[in-house]
């Protein structure tokens, strides 16, 4: 396991002493690190190649700085294609929104909402789905309106979105209907031949 040093300060100086051998050996090494995370109840192993981790020299031990803890958490966001904090960061300011506005809309606290686009939190999968959505769709942001928002909203399925077939796919899915018809057409013409009595007999 890693430990976090309480005294850890960007200025103080190495070697650091460890906690588990209490030598004055804990330098920075680079190394294969193997973090274990838990995001929305599942815990993930990450393997971060090449990473400046504080290592005793002596026992091995290693500890968890800041920078450790973002190179992990970049780690994580890449592995489950979460939303990085400067798209967040991106898409907010893209809107003109002040991040109290977007935690309101959103229904967060305004902590939240900095503390995602600063790094320090990352966001569930759920909350990554609704960023999404916001930032994407102009319908979203139009229907999320915080305090005034329509509290009869979702309350009624609007029948226009049981459409399964969005229409960005509706050509290609026509043109799999009209394969499908030739060939039905096709089998309809071979189960039919044998037994046409106007045919070749
Ligand atoms: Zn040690």
């Amino acid at each position: 396991m890693s430990y976090r040093n309480p005294r850890e300060s960007k200025s103080r100086p190495f070697p650091w002493p460890c906690a588990d051998c209490y030598t004055l050996t804990v330098v920075p090494t680079v190394m294969d690190y193997t973090a274990k995370v838990k995001h929305d109840g599942v815990i993930y192993e990450l393997l971060i190649p090449s990473l400046e981790v504080p290592r005793c020299q002596t026992c091995g031990e290693t500890y968890t700085t800041n920078a450790v803890d973002e190179q992990v958490s970049d780690a994580l966001r890449s592995r489950l294609h979460l939303l990085t904090p400067a798209q967040i960061r991106k898409g907010i300011e893209k809107l003109g929104l002040k991040q109290q506005a977007l935690a309101e809309r959103l229904g967060v606290a305004p902590e939240t909402i900095s503390r995602w686009v600063n790094g320090a939190l990352i966001q569930s999968r759920a909350m990554d789905n609704l960023l999404r959505l916001f930032f994407a769709l102009p319908e979203v942001r139009e229907a999320l309106q915080g305090a005034s928002q329509d509290p009869e909203l979702g309350i009624e399925v609007d029948q226009k979105a049981k459409d399964p077939c969005p229409p960005r796919l509706a050509a290609s899915a026509w043109r799999r209907l009209d394969v499908r018809r030739v060939i039905s057409q096709r089998q309809e013409f071979a189960l039919l031949r044998p037994f046409d009595p106007v045919g070749k007999n």
